[in-house]
């Protein structure tokens, strides 16, 4: 462990606590003395808050009045690397320090003593008489075999009240016994043997071996098509990490994926690492934060967030589908995890590897301008090859009204179905339709706190609000005209295009997958497992599905409407399109038997269309670098959302004029401010926004700038500013 700084008792110190305060505040040293570092609970006015030894303090407050520090946590200090890593990330994010140490202090109970605590395991006994509720807490228990948990944990994962499993402990059908809170966990093993790797691959792991064993930072895009084996290879650099004896992060975009991930895994080091991710229990995720502090977890597999673990000795952080738009975070904390990881890694002398079959365009770039590596894996594994791609013209098929599979699409799927294979069609639209509108007065429905139109969910029998999730029956009279039983839904959602399967082809077992169908993640997990093992002839699928599930019996991708990206004012739209396309397609003929993918598009002569079916995607980066080149900008030029809100309009109107007028800040940097306009969602969940956005060149200083720009304002009670660095979302 490093060598830090030491305050003796009675030293002042300054101390970063996790309450929104703009300073950092003295206090005394405990008896004992503390570490610089230290996670330190002090009292702040009637009560105690959790903090940071942050450095000696600045003395300019009366020594008389100083209060000791309570009491020092039983966990590791925070190491200088993470302190500065949280003062970079505040500084370029422009979020408050306080914000940031919430972030990486976000595990439950952490100023709890480490103590035993009451857990229950299953006796082998049943109780006398069987319920649902009882059923259910028992296979919860069985399903985690030999975890145990609370109470409260373990009527929360059977979706039981604690009562419940009260009754089961009186039944002698579940044992209270002591347990350790928090857990090591077990040891992965480097050296057992993994998959052969092809030459292709085996070169591309030692290049990844050799930075890791470098010990010094870098940065690489491990470039593959999908089944190329990214995973493969970049499971050999965590290897290689854990020999060195340090400790490895893999980042990945959904939950839902996990399941798969952690088996293998698990196949290739013996055991089960860390996971962090908001599915994961209270329990879990304490143990996961202590065990990652105390160097007793080798290997962790997380969410964005799991970037902010006090890791003692980060070696590695892999990126899985670094072009994914989930590692933007665009609420409260706005930052890139992708981008932070870079930024992590510099701070700890770590490797990063950026993995994806289709880069985001800033990754490209930084790999052209060569500050970052690139590796490419160029075939597929095995026999599987990339599907054919077509176009289907849907100006030249005829559909009868309110139908969105063309006879071209319907025939290639009837052809699947009669060899035994599966047809995936791609609809990036939850609900049965996007749209209910008035076939009187051409009005529809919008959601009353946000100025968003509802979305009609036939399965829940309402419509929903997709921004606030607010539902209201579909109406039986339009809200605007009055006039009864004109309400109708148009266009398709991922339900209704369900509907139109189920009656073209009565026979065939169809799997819908959309993210609000299921009750919850494992639910959704297991869908996919008995998908991928044939217990389907048709999958219907939202944006879930293009990411990394493997269906072996998969051989025909059809996408409904390929020009839906293409809509929009997004900068990304094309390449968004670009990537998801051919995510959608790299689902189809994984295993011994080839895919094919057909795009249903009304402008098949569209270069981003015709850039997805040609396959060159060096050409394809190249003229979309070009012309964001040509419009300053990213990643060749630099942009800040702000969003301001609250609950009426012409105040927040009102502080969008004034900072627009008071611009001279960013002026001295060269940069423009656009706004403020209303915000493309004016208005979610009663509050109306209103955003300006700042363009600057690549290169200035623009976080300074604002800061001196917004710095200044004095928000009134009810108005909030936020500020969002290269964003993503122009919601
Ligand atoms: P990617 O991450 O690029 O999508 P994966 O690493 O998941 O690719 O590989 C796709 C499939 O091929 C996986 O089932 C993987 O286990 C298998 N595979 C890849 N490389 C090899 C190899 N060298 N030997 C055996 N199986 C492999
Ligand atoms: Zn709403």
């Amino acid at each position: 462990m490093q060598e830090q700084a030491f305050f003796h008792q009675g030293d002042r110190v300054g101390v970063l606590t996790t309450q929104p305060l703009d300073r950092v505040l003295d206090y005394r040293a405990p008896e004992g003395g503390c570490h610089l570092g230290a996670y330190v609970e002090v009292p702040l006015g009637p009560r105690r808050v959790l903090g940071v030894i942050w450095g000696p303090g600045a003395g300019d407050f009366d020594s008389a009045k100083l209060r000791p520090v309570n009491r020092v946590l039983d966990v590791a200090p925070m190491r200088d690397e993470m302190r500065q890593f949280l003062a970079k990330s505040a500084d370029y994010t422009l979020t408050p320090l306080p914000a940031m140490l919430r972030l990486a202090t976000r595990a439950p109970g952490l100023s709890d003593p480490v103590s035993m605590r009451k857990v229950l395991r299953p006796t082998g006994q049943m109780p006398d008489r069987m319920t649902d509720a009882r059923e259910r807490v028992l296979s919860a228990v069985a399903e985690y075999g030999g975890l145990a948990f609370t109470a409260k944990e373990l009527a929360d994962l059977a979706g039981v009240t604690t009562s419940v499993v009260k009754g089961l402990v009186k039944q002698g059908a579940l044992r209270e016994e002591d347990a350790p809170r928090d857990l090591p966990y077990p040891r992965l093993d480097p050296d057992l043997p993994g998959k052969t790797l092809t030459d292709d691959q085996a070169a591309a792991a030692a290049t990844l071996g050799e930075g890791v064993a470098s010990g010094r930072y870098g940065t690489t895009l491990l470039k593959g098509v999908t089944g190329s084996g990214k995973t493969e290879v970049y499971l050999e650099a965590v290897a290689a990490t854990l020999r060195a004896g340090r400790q490895a992060l893999v980042l990945l975009p959904e939950i839902a994926l996990t399941a798969e991930f952690l088996k293998r895994v698990e196949q290739r080091f013996g055991a089960t690492p860390a996971e962090w991710h908001s599915g994961a229990t209270m329990t879990e995720r304490r143990r996961v934060w202590r065990m990652v502090g105390q160097g007793k977890a080798q290997l962790v597999i997380g969410a964005r967030s799991a970037l902010f673990l006090p890791y003692q000795n980060l070696g590695l952080i892999i990126v899985d589908e670094e072009h994914d738009t989930s590692y933007k975070q665009d609420e409260g904390v706005c930052y890139n995890a992708r981008d932070m990881a870079v930024l992590r890694a510099a701070m700890c002398s770590a490797q990063v590897v950026l993995a994806s079959a289709t880069p985001s365009l800033e990754t490209w770039a930084n790999a052209e301008a060569g500050k970052y590596s690139r590796l490419d894996l160029t075939s597929r594994f095995g026999a599987s090859v990339l599907p054919e791609m077509r176009a289907i013209d849907m100006r030249a098929e005829k559909l009868p009204a309110s139908t969105w599979i063309s006879p071209t699409l319907k025939q290639a799927m009837t052809a699947r179905m009669e060899r035994g294979e599966q047809s995936l069609l791609f609809l990036n639209r939850r609900g049965f339709a996007p749209v209910t509108i008035c076939r009187a007065c051409g009005g529809h429905v919008t959601c009353d706190h946000c100025n968003s139109r509802m979305v009609e969910h036939r399965f829940m029998k309402r419509l929903m609000c997709h921004q606030c999730g607010e539902t209201k029956p579909v109406p039986d009279a339009c809200p605007t005209c009055q006039v009864e039983g004109k309400m109708a839904p148009v266009g398709p959602g991922i339900e209704r295009l369900g509907e139109e399967t189920a009656a073209l082809f009565p026979e065939a077992r169809i799997a819908v997958l959309s993210s609000d169908l299921f009750a919850s993640a494992r639910a959704l997990k297991q869908r996919i497992e008995e998908i991928a093992a044939g217990e389907a002839d048709i999958i219907l699928g939202t944006q879930l599905v293009a990411k990394g599930h493997n269906f072996p019996l998969l051989t025909l991708v059809g996408v409904i409407d390929a020009d839906l990206g293409l809509q929009g004012s997004d900068l990304r739209a094309a390449e968004r399109t670009f990537q998801l396309m051919r995510q959608v397609a790299g689902r189809a003929g994984r295993a011994d038997r080839p895919g094919e993918a057909l795009m249903q598009t009304f402008q098949p002569e569209h270069p981003v269309i015709r850039a997805i079916l040609s396959g060159d995607e060096e050409a394809f980066w190249k003229a979309e670098a070009a012309e964001r080149h040509a419009a300053g900008v990213p990643p060749y030029g630099r942009m800040a959302g702000i969003i301001l809100s609250g609950p009426d309009l012409p105040a927040v109107m009102d502080l969008g004029l004034t900072l627009a007028r008071n611009d001279m800040p960013l002026r001295q940097i060269g940069a423009q401010v656009f706004g403020p306009a209303p915000a493309p969602i004016a208005r979610i969940r009663g509050r109306h926004r209103v955003r300006l956005l700042v363009k600057a060149d690549k290169g200035t200083p623009l976080q300074d700038a604002i800061a001196r720009w917004i710095g200044p304002i004095r928000l009134k009670a009810d108005l909030r500013l936020s500020v969002d660095i290269d964003p993503q979302n122009f919601f």
